[in-house]
């Protein structure tokens, strides 16, 4: 995907602020944070939304949590608790067509969000 901002992130042509990186999964801090810790984690392959998730690459979102999961302990996020968001198009605000999962921590948030 030429023309996809995060895809760029995974080959390079953008250098993101990358906190973790796996065959499988980059991870870097949001460019406009919502938390004191704000980092979005993608899978390296290409997928627009949750709606064109398939069977062949369902298993990535286990390796996206696995790594939220490494990340949170590397921020110091695990005990306190953080939280985790994927936006499915206009209705929840995605912004970026390659899905991501927003990890946010560091301050207490309330629910239900907006
Ligand atoms: P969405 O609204 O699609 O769930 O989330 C997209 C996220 O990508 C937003 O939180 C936005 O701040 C972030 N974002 C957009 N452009 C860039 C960028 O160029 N670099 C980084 N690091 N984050 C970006
Ligand atoms: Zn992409």
């Amino acid at each position: 995907m030429t023309d996809c901002l995060f895809c760029k992130m995974v080959s390079g042509e953008i250098t993101p602020d990358t906190v973790y990186e796996n065959d499988d999964v980059l991870a870097f801090r949001d460019i406009n944070p919502q938390a004191p810790t704000h980092i979005l984690v993608i899978p390296k392959h290409h997928i627009a939304t949750i709606n064109d998730l398939s069977d062949e690459v369902g298993t990535l979102i286990g390796k996206m949590f696995l790594a939220v999961k490494d990340i949170a302990e590397k921020e110091g996020l695990s005990e306190r608790g953080y939280r985790t968001v994927m936006n499915c198009n206009a209705d929840a605000g995605q912004t970026v067509f390659h899905i991501h999962l927003h990890l946010m921590g560091g301050r207490a948030m309330s629910w239900p969000p907006g």
